[in-house]
């Protein structure tokens, strides 16, 4: 490995490893990784699956690919030998934050499960210029700056492929790069990622401002423009028709080049619809097919038995609904097939839940989805109840046999043996490696329940990984952690339904009692990473709370004794990796029936930390695995919950109006302390919102959410217990390995290998 290496370094620098930059290095390493991923066979199996996706939201890749590669461990001491870092090494990489949050994740999971388990799979997506913004803190606000990531070396390798992509008023030609996907010990698919070549990164004003209309330039330039104006719409179903389009024509180009018939196309392929972003495959495949002279009954059968949806929200205005007028100044030549695939809906059922064109002339794509594809599923079981009895029921007593669960999945490689290295190494030090393909085995280390000496190994490591947090928080934030303080970590994207209001609460409510003379037994970090969506004011309006509170906390000297506050700028996958590992309590608070899954809590499991969650998402699977003991859940049920949406019965005032200690703590965001450092327009906002509305019921669980949460930090002083809970999480969270979801989306609906 070292001459190859030596060899790569010679001929692009004319160095050898020792006296080479570490950016050198890095592009050296990045190149081998191609070299020896272009010696494994692409995985072939009977069917193809065509995994699209708006997003894949991939993280670094270098250390990724030399574990999956089985070369991490010869790269990492050979580096050692020649006195270089691979620890640093991989922080020159740009992370590519083609995605915003779980769902890209979920999709960059996946890839890395189908390859592993060898199935073939291929991603398609769009190969955006700038990822999601990067996110800065100025005067206690966000701020959104271009988040470039393609630099002249990168993942992406070049193809000739290219196809026209036809809108209304003019043609584009496309460019195919291609990513490897590199299983772990086998496999190997593409991630396709489309772009156009005349894009322009100068059309960029300042912060991420840019000229919504001039699509040939920014149509791939940026990841999910700005949609709540009508520029902003169009362009994004200019994107979304531009990806579709490109991957109908390069699906076909493919089963031509292996001398299928596409009347047989849902025989050799199918096609996940990863949120309703791709939907307009259906129409596009369907045109396609038609141009290939098939009938229209049959293109209808042939693309409803190829293609399946996944469904990631009930939040009603997540669900995309486009107007036909968008549609017809983008795509013209689609209108007339939504038109029939409309008719022969409303001949299946004439109830108004089921349309897909409603009586405001929009179309809803997931309505589309449902009826033309031949799987719809959900991404944990109580979000897939939801569907069936509630959000999607009519679609239900339609189309029963087309509804299945498909709990998410984290990918292991990523989430426990590149992030916790001294962890995974110790997990295999007690139970070998047997884990690493079949997830369950780390059921074994239940054995070791009251083996003292393991106990106080994990806490040891946890010891360490919150050292580095603290070390690596120190270096590029300069602030300062109590590495000995529980380490309170709630990570995730801005929004109302995840509740951060509610944590801010607890930690406004904590404040006033330790001003009032309570002493908190051990201190307590509350760490907070979330970038809110541009456009998204009251989201943007909680970050303004959380920083001001995290200010007034550090200046208080007598509260900064116990508590401190700290919001990591640029929350990001790379970020996650480090603070996962590090995390002890893991906030998971959504408000029952909103959070469809969540992935976050399953690697913070993985990683030791016990879920403090609503009965939400996955976190119910989370507390059926480990028990009541090993979790602190709070909250109203969905059922509940639900009910109060039916209803309209949820009346925030009824919270406070006779609790004077909810209503001060509720009060402290516009004391005239938070008015001092922060807006009065935002905080004052903020208060209105929760104090008259609350759309997303953060008073009805604030007092079981403080109870319980006292209760953790209680129980955190029994280290020995501590060690036992955190030990039960890892030795259960196996069921949520992405290689047992993958096989399960294999065996219900892509069947592969069949
Ligand atoms: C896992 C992950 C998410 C998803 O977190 P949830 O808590 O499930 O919402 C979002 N962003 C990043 C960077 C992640 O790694």
């Amino acid at each position: 490995m070292l001459t190859k290496l030596n060899n790569i370094l010679q001929i692009q620098f004319q160095k050898d490893i020792d006296n080479c930059t570490n950016e050198e290095l890095y592009i050296a390493l990045l190149m081998l990784v191609k070299a020896l991923s272009k010696n494994r066979p692409l995985t072939q199996t009977k069917r193809k699956l065509y995994y699209i996706s708006a997003e894949f939201l991939i993280g670094k890749l270098l250390s990724n690919n030399l574990i999956n590669l089985g070369i991490y461990d010869e790269i990492n001491s050979l580096l050692q030998e020649h006195g270089k870092d691979l620890s640093i090494i991989e922080e020159i990489e740009p992370e590519p934050s083609l995605g915003n949050g779980g769902l890209g994740r979920l999709a960059a999971c996946f890839l890395d499960s189908i390859a592993t388990l060898n199935l073939s799979g291929d991603g398609i997506g769009l190969n955006y210029h700038l990822g999601l913004f990067k996110q800065k803190f100025i005067n206690h606000l966000q701020k959104e700056e271009a988040n470039p990531w393609l630099q002249k070396d990168n993942w992406l390798n070049d193809t000739n492929i290219g196809f026209d992509i036809q809108f209304k008023d003019f043609t584009v030609h496309s460019h195919l790069y291609d990513i490897d996907v590199i299983g772990y010990g086998q496999g190997l698919n593409k991630l396709h990622l489309f772009d156009l070549d005349t894009i322009d990164e100068n059309i960029v004003k300042e912060g991420i401002s840019f000229d919504l209309t001039d699509i040939k330039k920014n149509l791939t330039l940026f990841l999910y423009p700005d949609d709540s104006t009508k520029e902003g719409q169009l362009l994004r179903i200019y994107q979304q028709y531009f990806m579709i389009s490109n991957a109908a024509q390069l699906i076909l180009m493919e089963e031509k080049a292996k001398g299928h018939d596409l009347k047989d196309l849902h025989q050799h392929v199918c096609i996940q619809i990863n949120d309703t972003h791709p939907s307009m495959i259906i129409p596009e495949l369907i045109y396609r097919l038609l141009k290939e002279g098939i009938h229209l009954k049959e293109a209808v059968h042939i693309v409803t038995n190829t293609c399946a949806y996944t469904n990631h929200t009930i939040l009603a205005e997540a669900l995309e609904k486009w107007p036909m007028d968008y549609l017809r100044q983008v795509v013209p030549h689609l209108i007339p097939i939504i038109e029939i695939l409309d008719t022969v809906a409303f001949t299946r059922s004439e109830e108004e839940d089921v349309q897909i064109i409603d009586k405001e002339n929009r179309v809803h794509m997931a309505n589309m989805d449902i009826h033309f594809g031949y799987s719809i599923n959900g991404v944990a079981s109580l979000h897939t109840d939801i569907l069936k009895n509630s959000e999607l029921n009519a679609f239900y007593k339609l189309y029963p046999q087309k509804f299945n669960n498909k709990t998410n999945g984290i990918t292991f490689r990523r989430w426990l043996l590149h992030c916790n290295h001294e962890l995974s190494q110790y997990i295999q030090s007690l139970i070998g490696n047997k884990f690493l393909q079949d997830a369950t085995k780390l059921k074994e280390l239940l054995q070791y329940i009251n083996d003292e000496n393991v106990l106080s190994t994990l806490l040891k490591i946890k010891a360490h990984n919150k050292q580095k947090l603290a070390d690596y928080i120190q270096k590029t934030m300069q602030i300062s952690i109590n590495p000995n303080s529980i380490f309170d970590i709630q990570i995730k994207r801005l929004h109302e339904y995840k509740r951060q209001q509610m944590n801010l609460l607890y930690i406004i409510n904590l404040l006033l009692k330790i001003r009032q003379g309570y002493r908190p037994k051990t201190p307590i970090t509350f760490i907070f990473g979330a970038k809110a969506a541009p456009a998204y004011v009251i989201a943007k309006d909680i970050i303004h709370a959380i920083l001001c509170l995290q200010d007034i906390i550090a200046k208080d000297s007598i509260v900064n004794k116990y508590i401190q506050v700290v919001m990591i700028e640029n929350y990001n996958v790379s970020q996650a990796e480090k603070l996962i590992p590090a995390c002890d309590i893991s906030e998971q608070i959504s408000l029952a029936s909103k959070e469809a899954s969540g992935t976050g809590n399953m690697k913070m499991m993985l990683n030791g930390a016990i879920t403090l969650g609503t009965e939400d998402g996955a976190n119910v699977e989370i507390h059926q695995l480990v028990g009541d003991d090993n979790i602190y859940i709070f909250g109203e049920s969905s059922d509940n919950v639900i009910n109060h949406y039916t209803k309209q019965d949820y009346n925030v005032k009824d919270y406070y109006e006779n609790d004077t200690e909810i209503e001060n703590t509720l009060k402290f965001l516009i004391s005239k302390e938070m008015l001092s450092i922060g807006n009065a327009e935002n905080l004052q906002r903020l208060y209105n919102e929760l104090s008259n509305k609350d759309w997303f019921m953060t008073l009805l669980d604030l007092k079981s959410y403080i109870q319980a949460k006292d209760k953790a930090f209680h129980d955190y002083l029994n280290r020995q217990n501590w060690a036992k809970m955190s030990l039960t999480n890892i030795a259960n969270a196996g069921y949520f390995s992405s290689d047992r979801t993958i096989a399960e989306y294999n065996n219900d609906i892509w069947k592969l290998d069949k």
